[in-house]
């Protein structure tokens, strides 16, 4: 038996890290019967051509060959695979992951020969020592033709090797490198959207001694950035307060990226975030309480303000996520979720058209909502008795300016001073930067997004103030925002910037706080000042006056 697994990541870089295959590979390599067999990964990106990964495959004279499958990736596996079993026709194909474990029925025992379903480590090795033995896979978690459909999730996680410290990790493991680190499977609440929402996974951690030996392996090999995978880190108080110290203690050079529920935050465990390099991303999907309702949510909007408080106090970096098209959803209410989520201040926000992912307990109801989605994967929503298409499309328009003006202008400092001065709300904002940009492609022939982001944002603000012919808060608003973006510029390439602003630096500070009209009133003369932006050694921010 010669054995390969095959990822197929988003794309090269960040998070190109292939943990479900790794997890397959190590549990095939350390089990006493399978270790005597070669195990190969196969390790591709979307960018690959899968018609060339499965030539690749059939000449390596693999003879099971295992597919690992996500949403993401689903078509480029149904070529590959398409290919592979032309070329290679007495391979033996299996498939797990989890559009595998979601969508069983649509995958064609005509190419694979059977499907893991859950977490595959225990479920593939039985059936490949099945094979190795000459009978037919089966048992729980395998699904073979003519099968009922059975799932499995390993009980006891210690009873699974370590992907970091097996090193099957190993060629991942580059200075610089970022990666995914498993801590804790299953969780707790039951979302109606996500793939936990029939509860069929419980919540299992991995040990507190392992994870602090893997800690010191990501030490060791100068991982640059880790996104923790616990669907809610801080669901247990004690076992995120010793997670935390232990990071604390150890890991002040790794960036983690946590996903949290903000509802659960207190001061003590703000304390810990804020002494760790890191970013939280929290769920929020929506601000209206009838919506968060229909799919399983609480939502206290005077709770989750505190909360985000404890964070923005300590200038924690987090960001919110929102969802287009969930039951009861409607553009209004959307805007409504963005210019809360905007009043949040998060430092990016990312907004996601509704997946009605098979196997979950909304796409069970999609008919009783009266959703209509795509059919095959991503399974989109189309609409909704409340989401008409049209909406959708004028939603996903404005999840488009958000992400460049917003998220990728990094704005959440600056943006409500520009709402005062313009007198609307965010969403109107992003909508007239979705007119600004159409008009840009279409009349100009410019790509905003290739266009230097800082230029586009002042052209706009410049553009939509003499519009509205509200030019006289262009002072003010221009010199808060440069003082942002250059603090923002020296953040992320580590190089001094010079700004230039119309007011003197504790005056313009104040706009955090002060309404642009009363700043205004306050202070009529400007006084041109230009600062040069350096960062002190403990991380603080300095201005230095230029003499020019
Ligand atoms: S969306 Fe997050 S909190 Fe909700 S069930 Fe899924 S993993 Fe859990």
């Amino acid at each position: 038996m010669k054995i390969q697994i095959v990822s197929c990541c988003l794309e090269e870089g960040n998070l190109s890290f292939p943990l479900g295959a790794l997890s397959i590979q190590t549990a095939i390599q350390h089990h006493r019967t399978l270790k005597s067999h070669e195990c190969s990964l196969g390790a591709y990106t979307l960018e690959d051509d899968p018609v060339e990964a499965a030539e690749r495959s059939a000449g390596s004279e693999a003879t099971h060959i295992g597919c690992s499958i996500y949403l993401w990736n689903r078509s480029w596996f149904d070529q590959f695979s398409q290919r592979l079993k032309e070329l290679a026709p007495s391979v033996i194909l299996f498939a797990g992951g989890t559009e595998v474990t979601a969508n069983p029925q649509s995958f064609d025992f005509g190419l694979y020969d059977f499907l893991t379903l859950g977490e595959g480590e225990q479920s593939t090795t039985l059936a490949l020592c099945q094979l190795l033995d000459g009978k037919k896979p089966q048992g729980p978690g395998i699904v073979a033709k003519g099968d009922e459909l059975s799932y499995a999730f390993p009980e006891d996680l210690s009873t699974l090797d370590s992907v970091l410290l097996s090193g099957s990790a190993a060629s991942f493991m580059k200075p610089g490198a970022s990666v995914l680190w498993e801590m804790t499977r299953g969780c707790p609440f039951n979302c109606a959207f996500c793939f936990e929402s029939k509860g069929i996974r419980s919540v299992r951690h991995f040990s507190y001694d392992r994870i602090d030996e893997e800690l010191e392996y990501l030490l060791a090999n100068q991982v640059e950035e880790v996104f923790v995978l616990d669907p809610t880190f801080n669901m247990d108080k004690g076992r995120t307060v010793q997670m935390l110290s232990l990071l604390v203690q150890k890991a002040q050079d790794i960036h983690f990226i946590f996903e949290l529920r903000a509802e659960l935050l207190d001061e003590e465990l703000a304390d810990l975030f804020s002494q760790l390099n890191c970013s939280l991303q929290i769920g929020l999907q929506s601000s209206s309480p009838t919506v968060l309702k229909a799919i399983n949510r609480r939502f206290d909007q005077a709770l989750f303000l505190k909360k985000i408080d404890l964070l923005n106090r300590r200038g924690i970096v987090f960001g919110l996520d929102l969802i287009i098209g969930l039951p009861h959803d409607s553009f209004p209410i959307f805007c409504n979720s963005l210019d809360f989520t905007v009043g949040c201040k998060p430092s990016n926000i990312d907004i996601f058209a509704l997946s009605l992912l098979p196997g979950t307990s909304l796409a069970d109801n999609a008919g009783k909502f009266g959703i209509k989605h795509q059919e095959d994967s991503p399974y989109t929503v189309i609409s909704t008795p409340t989401y008409p298409e049209g909406d959708i499309a004028k939603a996903l328009k404005l999840k488009d300016a958000c992400d460049l003006l917003y998220t990728k202008g990094e704005a959440s400092m600056w943006i409500h001073t520009f709402c005062e001065a313009a007198q609307c709300t965010p969403s109107t904002l992003f909508s007239h930067f979705a007119t600004y940009t159409d008009f840009l492609t279409q009349r100009r022939g410019t790509d905003p997004a290739e266009m230097d982001i800082y230029e586009l944002q002042e052209q706009f603000v410049r553009d939509l103030l003499k519009k509205l012919k509200r030019e006289r808060y262009l002072p003010p608003l221009l010199s808060f925002m440069e003082l942002h973006q250059g603090v923002a510029f020296l953040r992320d390439t580590g190089e001094n910037p010079v700004i230039s602003i119309s007011y003197e630096l504790d005056e313009i500070a104040k706009l955090d706080t002060m309404h642009i009209e009363k700043f205004l009133a306050k202070h009529p003369n400007q006084s041109r000042q230009t600062l040069g932006i350096v960062e002190h050694e403990d991380g603080s921010i300095g201005f230095i006056e230029q003499k020019l």
